[in-house]
């Protein structure tokens, strides 16, 4: 039996686990005790993962080889590795040459591994020159990103999990972490039981699981975060409870965003919000004048049209209170996906560039360029997610590269996604999993690599860096992700010459400068079928024979940046993950930011943000009577193509419903199990509902991961769609663009 170190493939907590493997197959799966993130834990979705690589599971649900299809609505078949990547060169480069580099846009994921996103990154920007690459994590962490960055000055949490053991007050906002991340919520669970003082105040619309901890629960009307954010900071004025000299020696901005919220009195919160005052009493009191406040927060701020107003309206009470920099004090916002962070470090999205750069920032285009060994990055911002697909329906984009992500179900408005796939000339899609429901819209299926075939390096929420290893052979003709990309790009530089390398970055083959991982057992070179090096034709962009020599050139990007990890390699992170920043000589990662209170903008001053609260996008009203929010269950992961293969993660629960309070359901003379329509303005769904008294009145909840087998429905006007994203809206948050997932205005009618 082997056994090796990795990464669960699921949330962002990244704990580390030990995959246990004979005769080349993944047997079994436990947490590794030596992993900073987990100490040992799995949940039930991480402890579960040896199952989903299981013989029967790979013959039945993965994609195993190319397949192609000559024209939609046929069933596609399969065609060799050379013919499918000469297929998508020829037409992409045929699509370039005819409409320009912007009309092909690259859609990925934040579940990618870093040296996966660094190559897709590298190949839109650096070689064709498109911005148009954007990730699911738009969907998951980008208002936190733009929240970060208007306030503090850079994408970095501050905070690490350490501080859950030092908080006296966890402020935990729009997050069920009790059930999205699990094995950090049993530290929090710790924490309160060795130290019952400990204050936990929880703030969702949902009574979750996550409230059952709270000494306060805040049950606020879905959408009104920044209202309640600004009411907390009245009432610590009015009170007293601010740090007028902390305030002055360390930030900019307070003079604004204290008239702005004295109109936030607490009656108006309160009837806002729907919250009694004297809860916001205590929870004001509790944040500013505890020892120490940590904020743990997740989708419910950041799925929003206000998701980056909402994460700055919380820092911003981290700042007036002293509350950062501290052990146990500051704003941490939990990633969704095991390496949104990954994403972001090394700019796969459509307005950033590698490391914590921005492509508005003509300095940071030029530096990029210089790295990458071409003329210039181009200046125009790709399109976002939910721009890329509109783009797509409108006919400007024509080509589309799919990773890794299954937009045809977790992107909202599915009715625009479908046409968007549908008028897209040439969509491909390079997956594991043959079911996902974006591979019936895919004109070139890629199969790729997955949990326990991979190679390469993860972000958690808490900034660490871990190693995602390889315990068995690719099963088919599988290959890794970041293979595939950089045999496509290589063939394309044939087709669309790369720019003249410059002297730093990009230029030759050659590898004698990357220390070359040892051959995996069974010799070849290398899992998932690693590109020849020998193969590449001349001078390249993409010079790679393994993942580490990705990492390296990531690596090297990072130098001086506020994420610099200089001084870390493959095999000190194989000894123990590190947390970044990590700068050549260093010894250790910084589990916590700022604790000189010096932040990373101009005058190194943290800045206060004056947001006003806006409502939701579409405010129910008469036709629309109730507030749609969505969420995820405890065992089951997005669109349910890796738990959804095993039957004992639906134990906890086994079908798809539509949450109601009972009273609204009594109104409605409906009873558990019946069969309701559920629709907004954008389509319709039928789905069991069912009464819970955890929700608010004119409220209702749906689990996200519900698909086609489970759910159908159709568009307003008449397309076939599924799950819950047949009914959310697009509508988006101005500066992060990260649509509002979180709330749709709804009717529900008995079917
Ligand atoms: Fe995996 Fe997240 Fe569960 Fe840890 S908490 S085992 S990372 S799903």
């Amino acid at each position: 039996m082997r056994e090796t170190r990795s990464t669960c493939a699921y949330c962002g907590v990244g704990c580390g686990v030990i995959i246990e493997s004979r005769g080349g197959q993944v047997t079994g799966v436990r947490g590794d005790p030596d992993h900073p993130a987990n100490f040992g834990r799995l949940c039930t979705k991480g402890s579960t993962l040896h199952l989903t690589a299981a013989p029967a599971i790979t013959r039945q649900a993965r994609l195993l080889q190319p397949m192609r299809r000559e024209h939609r609505g046929e069933k596609p078949r399969p065609v060799s590795w050379d013919q499918a990547l000469d297929f998508a060169t020829e037409t992409f480069a045929q699509v370039i040459r005819d409409h320009g580099p912007d009309s092909v846009g690259f859609y990925v994921s934040g579940q990618l591994l870093t040296e996966d996103y660094y190559v897709f990154n590298k190949l839109a920007k650096g070689l064709i020159g498109t911005n148009n690459i954007d990730t699911n994590s738009r969907l998951c962490m980008s208002s936190a990103v733009a929240g970060y960055k208007l306030t503090l000055g850079a994408d970095a949490p501050p905070s690490c999990y350490e501080d859950v053991d030092h908080a006296s007050c966890l402020f935990i906002a729009g997050s069920n972490a009790a059930w999205a991340h699990p094995v950090l919520f049993r530290r929090v669970e710790e924490a309160k039981a060795r130290r019952p003082d400990m204050k936990v105040i929880v703030c969702d619309p949902r009574r979750t699981d996550t409230a059952e901890l709270a000494d306060l629960v805040l049950p606020l009307q879905p959408g009104t975060d920044v209202m309640l954010f600004n009411g907390l900071l009245h009432i610590m004025l009015w009170e007293g409870w601010t740090r007028p000299d902390w305030i002055s020696r360390h930030t900019t901005g307070f003079d604004e965003l204290k008239a702005l919220v004295r109109e936030c009195t607490p009656e108006v919160v309160a009837q806002v919000c729907g919250l009694a005052k004297e809860d916001l009493f205590t929870a004001a009191k509790w944040f500013a004048t505890s020892e120490a406040t940590l904020s743990l927060y997740c989708q419910g701020l950041n799925q929003s049209t206000s998701g980056t107003a909402k994460n700055a309206a919380l820092i911003n009470l981290h700042l007036a209170t002293g509350q950062i920099g501290r052990p146990g004090a500051g704003p941490f916002s939990l990633t969704g996906q095991p390496n949104a962070m990954g994403g972001r470090e090394v700019g796969g999205l459509a307005n950033l560039l590698s490391a914590h750069r921005d492509l508005a920032n003509p300095q940071h285009r030029a530096e990029v360029a210089a790295l990458w060994g071409v003329p210039s990055v181009p200046e125009k911002p790709g399109k976002t997610a939910v721009e890329m697909f509109q783009a797509a329906a409108d006919g400007e984009i024509r080509a589309l590269w799919i990773a890794c992500t299954n937009p045809a179900q977790s992107m909202p408005d599915q009715a625009t996604v479908r046409r968007a796939l549908q008028r897209a000339e040439f969509v491909v899609v390079q997956e594991a999993f043959a079911t996902t429901a974006t591979c019936e819209w895919a004109d070139l299926l890629l199969p790729a690599t997955t949990w326990g075939e991979k190679d390469g390096t993860v972000t958690n929420s808490e900034r660490r860096i871990s190693r995602v290893r390889p315990a068995v052979r690719a099963p088919g003709e599988a290959r890794h992700d970041w293979a595939i990309v950089v045999d496509f790009a290589r063939r394309l530089e044939a087709r669309v010459p790369p720019p003249q390398p410059s002297p730093r970055g990009g230029g030759s083959n050659t590898v004698d400068d990357v220390a070359l991982p040892p051959s995996p057992p069974g010799g070849g070179s290398g899992w998932g079928h690693a590109p020849d090096p020998n193969a590449a034709r001349g001078p390249t962009l993409f010079p790679y024979p393994t993942p580490e020599s990705i990492w390296l050139e990531h690596r090297d990007s990072t130098r001086g940046r506020d994420l610099d990890i200089t001084g870390l390699t493959y095999p000190l992170l194989e000894q123990s993950p590190q947390q970044w920043p990590f700068p050549a000589g260093a010894s250790q990662g910084k589990p916590r930011l700022y604790e000189d209170a010096v932040f990373p903008t101009p005058d190194g001053k943290a800045r206060f943000v004056a947001t006003k609260y806006k409502p939701v996008a579409e405010p129910r009203e008469s036709r629309y009577p109730f507030s749609l929010t969505t969420g995820r269950l405890r065992d089951q992961w997005h669109g349910m193509s890796r738990t959804g293969t095993l039957p004992r993660l639906f134990g906890h629960v086994a079908e798809p419903s539509v949450q109601m309070h009972p009273q609204d359901m009594e109104r409605r003379q409906l009873k558990d199990g019946d069969l309701v329509h559920l629709t907004s303005k954008r389509g319709s769904i039928v789905v069991p509902v069912q009464a819970s008294s955890d929700i608010g009145l004119s409220q209702a909840f749906m689990a996200m991961h519900w698909g086609e087998e489970f759910l159908s429905g159709c568009s307003s006007t008449g397309t076939r769609l599924a799950g819950v994203n047949a009914i959310t809206t697009s509508a988006y948050c101005p500066q992060s663009k990260q649509p509002e997932l979180k709330h749709a205005a709804v009717k529900i009618i008995k079917a």
